[in-house]
């Protein structure tokens, strides 16, 4: 069974897990990577090294649901999934591996995507991961991982897994979507380009999200398919992988217009693989409120443990309240309160962060 269990214990233990998943899987169901096996470059030896690994999909919205459904489905071993957030109806179009009832009972991501998986995958381990990555948990998050997937929205992560994974020597890749175009990158230790050597800043254009450029599904998967492929290669042959891409792929679906650019070489004098200057894991000015979406307020309250039947008690009286095992949900017009159990909360009906933070210190505490 696909292990929700897990999503509150530490990331333990690993090595035994994968080699139980190995034996099992290969001996369960001869059948059920046939198709896959016939690959050349993977083969018998190759699905085993798959069976083994282990792979962080940070980020499970539309790109990170596509990544986890294309790389549970191909028999990876351990999947983590790391999300923050709660299924809602506008995700719908787009993260295939959520349906109406996760929205309707505002599931988080993580969550709902592990139940998915086990539903079609019943034989691998799923670690779900109801998470913000940040500078100080993301050690514990991504502990025991071989391999991180992006299937994050915003560049101030991806920077902090770039200079995670440079530090630590492991590959990562980068990949976006926004509108109909996708972006994707394959960052390999001491080979490529990192993403400071490509951006040394977070690029203006990108900076634009879904909620304003709108975004075309099929360009999600098309970038999770090319990420997802990238992954198979790097986790079967290692970074010596004959046909690994060395480039910064971009294709708009729409316009047909695609381009790459040779990452083969970093940049010298980057700040991050160059001068190991890792700014962003030391998570030099990080606000503790960021704006969230078009029209959201995140406060990143950590170290407020949430009892929520007794937070349902304290609301009542102010508008409506609507709770189960992960988030509890206040409504108080126009405002809308998500809040999880650690005290971290997302605040919809406003972009001002003083409203945000009054809101939250009126009826969570300051
Ligand atoms: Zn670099």
């Amino acid at each position: 069974m696909t292990s929700l269990a897990q999503e509150t214990q530490p990331a333990q233990p690993r090595r035994v897990h994968s080699e139980e998943n190995v034996a099992k899987q290969s001996a369960a169901e001869p059948d059920r990577y046939s198709r896959q096996v016939l690959i050349p470059g993977i083969g018998a030896v190759g699905q085993r090294k798959l069976a083994a690994a282990r792979v962080a999909v940070v980020g499970c919205g539309a790109t990170g649901s596509a990544l986890a459904g294309l790389l549970a489905r191909a028999g990876i071993g351990t999947l983590r999934v790391i999300d923050r957030d709660y299924v809602e109806p506008s995700n719908l179009q787009r993260q295939s591996l959520f349906d109406e009832k996760d929205a309707a009972d505002s599931l988080p991501k993580a969550i709902a995507a592990a139940r998915k998986i086990a539903a079609f995958n019943s034989k691998i381990v799923v670690e779900p991961k109801v998470d913000d990555l940040i500078p100080g948990n993301i050690e514990a998050l991504l502990e025991g991982i071989d391999l991180i997937l992006d299937g994050t929205d915003n560049f101030e992560t991806r920077y902090l897994i770039n200079d995670y994974a440079v530090n630590l020597s492991l590959p990562w890749i980068y990949s976006g979507a926004v509108g109909s175009y996708a972006l994707t990158l394959n960052v390999i230790p001491a080979q490529t380009a990192c993403l400071a050597c490509i951006f040394p800043d977070s690029p203006r254009g990108m900076v634009e999200t879904c909620e304003t450029s709108g975004i075309l599904n099929s360009a999600v998967n098309l970038v999770a398919s090319i990420a997802a492929t990238e992954a198979l290669k790097l986790l079967v042959d290692g970074a010596a992988a004959t046909h690994l891409r060395r480039t910064l792929l971009s294709f708009d679906l729409w316009t047909n217009e695609h381009a790459e650019i040779s990452t083969a070489k970093p940049r010298p004098g980057c700040r991050a693989c160059g001068e190991r200057d890792f700014v962003h894991l030391a998570g030099e000015g990080r606000p503790h409120i960021t704006l969230c979406g078009r029209n959201s307020v995140q406060i990143h309250e950590r170290q407020r443990p949430i009892d929520f039947a007794e937070m349902d008690l304290r609301l009542q009286p102010h508008g409506v309240v609507r709770y189960n095992d992960f988030v509890l949900k206040f409504w108080r017009d126009p405002y809308e309160m998500t809040l999880f159990p650690d005290g971290r909360a997302i605040i919809k009906g406003t972009t001002d962060t003083a409203v945000a933070r009054s809101l939250y210190a009126r009826y969570v505490g300051s």
